[in-house]
């Protein structure tokens, strides 16, 4: 999952994108709205957090005109304390949902956290992928192996592996480019090979089994689903 963060506080939103990196999003970070309009106009971004005051163009108004060009992409708005700025007034021009500073780290996870999966949701797709014996919980974030729910074990990933796991699994049965995954998985300032993406797809099929990510020549790769 790849997030946008618009914000020209730089401390607070450093330390928004460093937390949300651990927690195994791909963040980037931009200080300015019209920038922040670039981005999200031109990345397939899955959330974006987005301050109201801003210079370049206010919050309301990145919001207001990505709605306006037909993005729906999850919007995650702060605002002010001081009441200057009205919640209602975000919500009116298409954010999902608004956080007020100052807020708690652990708040901001759990809203973004909410989304995804409300939009997951609305796709129809559940958090709990069951493919062959692995539970695969993209809410919660944990693979499990084992058919009976009364004896499963857990199988360690990292937040990196884990994500490019999310990738194949809400399109499994499809090709899934390593371009695509670099897209969603790695963040802007990584420039460096695209060749990664195989050393984590190496990781996963030592750690879930060889044959549940083939590769497909040329293409990409494609997480095999048995039902
Ligand atoms: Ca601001």
């Amino acid at each position: 999952m790849r997030l946008l963060i618009v914000e020209d506080e730089k401390r607070l939103a450093l330390s928004l994108a460093k937390g949300l990196t651990a927690e195994g999003y791909a963040v980037d970070v931009v200080h300015d709205g019209l920038e922040g309009l670039h981005r999200a106009t031109q990345t397939p971004y899955d959330l974006i957090v987005l301050d109201i005051m801003l210079p370049g163009m206010n919050g309301y108004r990145v919001c207001a005109t990505l709605r306006a060009a037909g993005h729906d992409v999850p919007i995650l708005m702060l605002t002010a304390k001081d009441g200057e700025y009205d919640e209602a007034e975000g919500l009116d021009t298409g954010a999902d949902d608004y956080l007020t500073k100052p807020f708690s780290y652990v708040v901001l996870v759990a809203r973004v956290r909410a989304l995804l999966r409300r939009r997951a949701q609305a796709k129809g797709s559940s958090p709990v992928h069951t493919i062959g014996d692995l539970r695969i919980d993209t809410g919660a974030r944990r693979v499990l192996r084992g058919a009976d729910p009364g004896d499963q074990d857990e199988i360690a990933l990292t937040a990196k592996e884990f994500a490019v796991l999310e990738q194949l699994v809400l399109r499994r049965g499809e090709v899934v480019s390593k371009a695509e995954i670099l897209e969603h998985v790695w963040d802007f300032a990584y420039d460096g090979d695209p060749n990664i993406v195989e050393v984590y797809v190496s990781a996963l099929r030592r750690k879930l089994g060889a044959g549940l990510i083939r590769t497909v020549r040329g293409a990409g790769y494609r997480l095999e689903a048995p039902r």
